[in-house]
């Protein structure tokens, strides 16, 4: 038995402890979770939740949508209602959170204020020693003595530039240094899964973007599985190898980020991931597919939308990223050259960013946003421009169910 066995009692009930035949169950699994806190709607209803192992996972999604439950359900603070929790293939929802091997830091660090640093950092496993002597996490070869608690905890503070600061107390530390120890706190367990819950929240801007870098860095040097609940898409984009957007206690979409990005699973994905945001709009139909007409737009495809007219549906959402919209070339809304989309529109706000520059067109009823590089000229307030998307660029969306459509030019 190793001591990742031995980490997790034996008391459970029928089933736990077996290996699950779904070889995808590595890594930490939500299977059919549902957490309901009496309200009408389930904080958390996800049939699937799947954190690859090792992976630097990130949920996101707007406040309420359930992130800080499934953490907490994840971490054993929290029974679900329903459901398993499975961590490396074993059953755990029973385990209690001391037991699994995973690790939680909140988003307030919660120190203790009349600890030094080295004293917050080795508090929970002092604790675990006084406790539970043998029940070593992973990792931990040989019994948690002083010497050991020690070697750890320095060792813990050396990796994230503590080094310096083990006799102050947290009322002498900056707001980056207490979300180190708070982070020292949680590896020093050797944690198999570290669920972080909003842990950039409380920095400014600056040290924000020093401190993301800082926790890639710590996630290639420890190897365990992270798991990063923000409500900061770009933050998500930034940082995860995986991601879990979710919306009203569901998963909307997981998958890598540039997929995410790229091909967004609904309009919902497609307007809360990237900024500005996905500009879509309805669009109508009268030859099943081949071009879509609105005031002042028109789209031209080389085929037919696949199933468009078998649903009886002649709209659909029709989607561009600003990224994506080239202004210039004539006045082409009528007869675009090449597949793809044509806007006429009026710019409205120009908003310069440094090295882009986001122009907010309005026109027939219609907004939409266009970003073009800050090399060159843009357009000013007032001007008429036209704005054309290739076919490839564009995305399509059932109105019916918001379901992503086929390809489109393809
Ligand atoms: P997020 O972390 O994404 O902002 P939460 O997981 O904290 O969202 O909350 C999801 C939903 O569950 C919210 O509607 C919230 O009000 C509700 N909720 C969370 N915790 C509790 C609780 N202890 N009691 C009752 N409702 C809760
Ligand atoms: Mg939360």
């Amino acid at each position: 038995m190793t001591d990742q066995m031995t980490a997790v009692p034996t008391d459970l009930g029928s089933g736990a402890g077996v290996a699950d035949p779904d070889p995808d169950a590595d890594g930490l699994l939500l299977d059919g979770v549902v957490k309901t806190y009496g309200g009408a709607r389930p904080a958390l209803d996800v049939p699937r939740l799947h954190v690859p192992a090792g992976s630097f996972t990130v949920l996101v999604g707007p406040s309420g949508c359930g992130k800080s439950t499934a953490l907490r359900v994840s971490s054993g603070l929290e029974t679900p209602t329903r459901g398993r929790v499975l961590l490396g293939g074993v059953d755990v929802t029973s385990t209690p959170a001391a037991g699994r091997g995973v690790a939680m830091v909140f988003q307030d660090f919660a120190l203790y204020p009349h600890m030094t640093v080295e004293q917050n950092v080795g508090f929970g496993l002092r604790l675990e020693a006084r406790h539970r002597p043998r029940r070593g996490l992973r990792g931990g070869a040989g019994p948690l003595n002083k010497a050991e608690i020690r070697r750890r905890v320095t060792g813990a503070c050396e990796l994230l530039g503590l080094g310096g600061l083990l006799e102050r107390r947290p009322a002498q530390l900056s707001g980056g240094e207490r979300q180190r120890v708070g982070l020292a706190r949680a590896i020093v367990r050797r944690p198999r899964v570290l669920l972080l819950d909003e842990p950039l929240s409380a920095l400014d801007a600056q040290l924000r973007q020093q401190a993301r870098a800082e926790l890639v860095r710590l996630h290639r040097e420890l190897g365990n599985t992270v798991v990063m609940v923000t409500h900061d898409q770009l933050e998500a984009l930034a940082m995860g190898t995986h991601l879990i957007v979710m919306n009203g206690g569901r998963v909307a979409q997981a998958g890598p980020p540039t997929d995410v990005y790229h091909r967004p699973a609904d309009p919902f994905v497609a307007t809360f991931v990237g900024s500005p945001p996905m500009n879509i709009a309805p669009m109508a139909t009268t030859d099943a597919g081949r071009t879509f007409d609105a005031p002042g737009r028109r789209v031209r495809l080389d085929h037919p939308v696949p199933g468009l007219g078998a649903s009886g549906s002649s709209t659909v959402l029709l989607g561009w990223r600003p990224g994506d919209g080239v202004i210039g070339g004539p006045a082409e809304a009528d007869r675009p050259s090449a597949p793809g989309l044509a806007v006429e529109a009026t710019a409205d706000v120009v908003e310069f960013a440094g090295d882009a520059v986001v122009v907010h067109l309005t026109g027939d009823g219609m907004r939409a946003a266009v970003t073009v590089p800050a090399r060159g000229s843009w357009p000013a307030v007032g001007d008429r421009v036209t704005v054309t998307v290739p076919a490839e660029r564009l995305h399509l969306f059932d109105p019916a169910d918001g379901r992503r459509l086929p390809a489109v030019g393809a």
